[in-house]
């Protein structure tokens, strides 16, 4: 699934094995990643893992005890934030609160000493581009956070980057803007055709908004690949849980029949020996038919488009999620037949 587009460009960033240490504790560990030229390649982790301490590294607001980092072929550690052709949306923004929207689109212009009449017309592109010409002698004060976003954008794309960074751009608007704004600068960066990196702990952000994804853990990349290829076969039992929702079953494969410790069994072709199956909630689904299994709705939840269930099978809970008519919503307690999509198995070792 990963867009043809990005596949085969030369990369724009190369960090190789970046390490940062605060004190006794190691931030991030032997970071080794390359960004290709106009994807949008999201770190992605929980709070903590060393996503932020990354990006500030690309930017220059923070220098590696070890390794090295590239920005179009230069090495830029070392080098001032201005000079590393990279612009940067701080989470929460940043605006300077005594300027006005055109003056803080002006800023980084100013730093790297454009002229005066093109520096102008920049402000007047950006704000067009962002929407926001009608806004321009405002000050951040007197914008909605939506329209503080796409200035602190504006500001950002002005010294036309190399590299776009984002952290956690949507963390500060509420759920509808969210998902509003995402769609729009998703569409606005497809537009415009720049790299970015973007920073979040939001697995469906990621997921949405990005041509790959690194799943950082502790410091570490855990795994790099497309949205699909993180959520379908994700590398390790840390990967598969943060990216969804999903069960880790554990048992054998023997002549191609899984059995769990406590005894499920399921048809599954593959190496003989100990497996760790991962099912996620939508390859569950309650039918009659050849290979079900009957199992008991241990609980379920109605979340509003989907239900969300628990089963209980060979002592084994199973998470699973699926649209029913509200007539046939099943409850705790339920003895239900339940199918396992086994095509759709993956199987971690
Ligand atoms: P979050 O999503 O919470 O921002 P993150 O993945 O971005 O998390 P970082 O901010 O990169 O994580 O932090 C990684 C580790 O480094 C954390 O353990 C954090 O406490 C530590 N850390 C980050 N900045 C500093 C600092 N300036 N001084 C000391 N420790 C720091």
């Amino acid at each position: 699934q990963e867009t043809t587009l990005t596949q085969n460009k030369p990369s724009i960033v190369e960090i190789r094995n970046l390490r940062k240490e605060f004190g006794n504790a190691v931030a991030v560990e032997d970071l080794t990643l390359s960004v290709r030229k106009g994807e949008v390649l999201c770190l992605l982790g929980p709070s903590g893992c060393g996503k932020t301490t990354t990006l500030r590294m690309i930017a220059g607001f923070m220098e590696p005890e070890a390794g090295s980092i590239l920005i179009d072929g230069r090495e830029a550690t070392g080098l001032p934030p201005y000079r590393r052709d990279t612009g940067m949306v701080f989470q929460g923004y940043a605006l300077f609160p005594h300027m006005t929207v055109e003056q803080n689109v002006a800023f980084g212009l100013v730093n790297i000493s454009v002229p005066r009449k093109e520096r102008d017309a920049r402000v007047t592109e950006m704000l067009e581009l962002v929407e926001l010409s009608h806004l321009a002698k405002r000050y951040p004060r007197q914008l909605s956070g939506g329209q503080q976003q796409r200035v602190a954008l504006a500001r950002a794309l002005a010294i036309r980057p190399a590299v776009l960074l984002l952290d956690e751009p949507f963390s500060n608007l509420d759920t509808q803007l969210r998902v509003r704004l995402r769609d729009e600068l998703k569409r606005l960066i497809v537009k415009i055709d720049v790299t970015t990196i973007l920073v979040t702990h939001d697995q469906e952000e990621a997921i949405v908004f990005s041509d790959r994804i690194a799943v950082m853990n502790a410091g570490r990349l855990a795994q790099l690949g497309t949205p699909s290829e993180i959520y379908e076969t994700p590398a390790s039992a840390f990967v598969a849980n943060f990216v969804g929702e999903c069960t880790l079953v554990e048992g054998q494969i023997e002549n191609d029949i899984f059995t769990s410790k406590r005894g499920l069994t399921l048809p599954l072709a593959g190496k003989s020996g100990g497996a760790t199956l991962m099912i996620r909630p939508e390859h569950v689904s309650i039918g009659d038919g050849p290979g079900s299994i009957r199992a008991r709705v241990a609980s379920a939840v109605f979340t509003g488009g989907v239900t969300r269930l628990v089963l209980s099978m060979f002592g084994e809970e199973l998470l699973m999620q699926s649209f029913f008519r509200h007539s046939k919503v099943p409850v705790q307690g339920d003895e239900v037949n339940v199918w396992i999509d086994t095509s759709c198995l993956h199987r971690l070792d």
